[in-house]
């Protein structure tokens, strides 16, 4: 394939990767971090995955058409993710994809039900040291399901999306795991008379009962009545805060962060995340989530994101791999067009 000859060429005569939508560099430069963070935390095997995330890209290129300069228009065709939890490549890749797939939910939910209304609803929990992690999350799940399952929320609430989010205090070092919720009210809610809107103190009240503490959690609920943007409609803003990957790799893969508490961290998210689903709907929103096949948010393709142009229209095939001296994506190969099959 010739990979090798290339590496060997003087920089200046390689082709960088050039893709406006989407950060391959800076993800890829993390990866390598991340894999080192792992080696020091025990987790060999993680390491050599995350070394190994999309290492190599393939770029479907077809005439454009539309394009004066006679640009061509360029599609991620292939590509290995290493699909870890923590790895800030993959888990850009998902927060674009369930970005994309949550707001079609929210604007399709809207559309077949006109003057549907959203409400942001945050629930937190007290803070735990790293071996709880697992233990917290747990419990939030179990709660939010006690709180949707209260008698007076189907009453007042028609559909919602929740997706839990874990940050961590640099100053203690302990974590906060909380939910992100967008809430859809039924049909006059916001008429007090009607004796559907839900206040902020019985919110405290409702979480604290379906929490099972004995103190009050702390709630923030905001109606999403902003005005949209030019750019944005209110659904897909709402999306784009509410599909943020659950952990903040700035916590973890920042360098001034001394590497033993960094591997620590790593530990402690590795541990805590195993085998948790961390967004559902619920009611109308799930029905139409279903309808659209966007229900799993956390699981999918992610070299075809859902906005992605058709790529099966290729005429050639270019072959990406991260070059080390480089420190970037540099052509390696271009493929007839059966390669793109
Ligand atoms: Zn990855």
């Amino acid at each position: 394939m010739g990979f090798d000859a290339d590496c060997t060429k003087s920089p200046e005569k390689l082709q960088v990767l050039r893709d406006k939508k989407f950060p391959w560099r800076e993800k890829k430069r993390k990866t390598y971090r991340l894999a080192h963070l792992y080696d020091l935390a025990g987790y060999e095997r993680y390491a050599d995955r995350a070394a190994a995330c999309a290492s190599w890209l393939q770029y479907a290129v077809s005439e454009n058409p539309d394009d004066v300069l006679g640009e061509p228009l360029r599609t991620l065709h292939s590509a290995a993710f290493c699909d870890l939890r923590l790895c800030p490549m993959c888990n850009a890749r998902k927060a674009k994809r369930a970005a994309i797939l949550l707001s079609r939910v929210l604007d399709e939910a809207q559309r077949r039900y006109p003057g549907l209304q959203y409400i942001f609803l945050t629930l937190t929990a007290r803070n735990v040291p790293g071996p709880e992690l697992g233990d917290a999350i747990s419990e939030l799940t179990k709660g939010w399901y006690y709180l949707v399952h209260q008698k007076q929320f189907p009453r007042s609430f028609v559909g919602w999306f929740r997706a839990i989010e874990v940050t961590r205090n640099a100053e203690d070092g302990t974590y906060h795991p909380h939910i992100h919720a967008i809430l859809a009210p039924a049909f006059g809610y916001f008429t007090y008379k009607n004796g559907l809107y839900v206040h902020h103190d019985e919110w405290v009240a409702r979480w604290r009962q379906a929490l099972r503490v004995d103190y009050d959690p702390s709630v923030d609920v905001r109606a999403t009545r902003a005005k949209e943007t030019k750019r944005k409609s209110r659904a897909q803003a709402a999306a784009e805060e509410a599909a943020k990957y659950a952990t903040k790799d700035s916590e973890f893969i920042r360098g001034d962060i001394p590497d033993a508490v960094a591997a620590q961290i790593v530990r402690d998210y590795t541990q805590g995340l195993r085998r948790k689903r961390l967004t559902a709907f619920g009611g109308l929103l799930k029905f139409v989530a279903k309808l659209l096949d966007a229900e799993n948010l956390e699981e999918g393709d992610l070299v075809h994101l859902p906005d992605d142009i058709r790529d099966d229209v290729a005429t050639l095939i270019e072959v990406y791999r991260w070059h080390f001296g480089v420190a970037d994506y540099v052509l390696a190969d271009v493929l007839g067009p059966s390669a793109a099959d």
